[in-house]
């Protein structure tokens, strides 16, 4: 058990394709406990072997995850014939194939966007039943009144049927909010204030659920998902 290929281990890890791999391998620049292996079909369990890739230690890590300020007029795909996608921002360093988004913003939308490749994290962080808070910041065309808090507390009705209590929180300036939801319907923000005869002009994610938009981040970069960023989602 846990027993996998050492070529397949090195591309999961970044070393390039498995053609690429296999080079390095066969160029005798990865050692396994200390050895030297050039088979690429040596099979090591990769949680514990030691393994060297250039003389270096190599950490194995099941998933990667990868915090994104998502910059508006990218859309929130992994694919797409017209647009730039959330992975084309990604520098050559965290881009994978295998990352999918956690959620999806808007093409204007901006903000912390997660990327993962761990298909049950991404499972717990947007299905409505585990009610993760995903917070944003929203700048309105009319200011936003003490009616509307009280409107999205009590369960905005939308054409789709009733939103979870929501937290309308108005800023000094009350044509500027700050929005937590516990679900995400299709263009659910926008969507609400609409409901309430208002516009949303700038739509902003600040957080979902632990983990908030690192403030060193501009629109536009990206970087690995840290220790410390992982174990709180887990
Ligand atoms: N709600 C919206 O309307 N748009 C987003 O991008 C996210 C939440």
């Amino acid at each position: 058990a846990g027993l996998e290929r050492i070529d397949k281990i090195l591309a999961h890890l970044g070393f390039g394709t498995r053609k690429e791999v296999k080079r390095l391998l066969r160029a005798g620049g990865v050692r396994v406990d200390g050895r030297v292996v050039r088979d690429p079909g040596m099979k090591l369990d990769p949680a514990r072997a030691r393994l060297e890739v250039a003389g270096e230690v190599v950490v194995w890590q099941r998933h990667h995850h990868v915090m994104l300020y998502k910059p508006a007029g990218v859309v929130t795909a992994t694919r797409d014939a017209r647009h730039a996608t959330v992975l084309d921002c990604l520098p050559a360093s965290l881009a994978r194939k295998d990352l999918l988004p956690v959620g999806r913003l808007d093409r204007d939308t901006e903000g912390l966007l997660l990327l993962t490749t761990d298909g049950a994290l991404l499972h717990r962080l947007t299905h409505p039943r585990w009610k993760v808070p995903k917070v944003y910041y929203a700048e309105l065309e009319q200011p936003a009144r003490p009616e509307d808090a009280q409107a999205f507390a009590e369960g905005l009705v939308l054409s789709e049927g009733r939103c979870l209590p929501a937290e309308l929180e108005l800023l000094e300036d009350p044509r500027r909010v700050r929005l937590v939801l516990w679900e995400g319907r299709y263009h659910q923000v926008k969507r609400m204030f609409a409901a309430r005869g208002n516009r949303v002009t700038y739509l902003k994610r600040l957080a979902v659920g632990p983990l908030e938009l690192d403030p060193k981040l501009k629109p536009g970069e990206a970087r690995a998902l840290g220790a410390a960023g992982v174990a709180r989602l887990y």
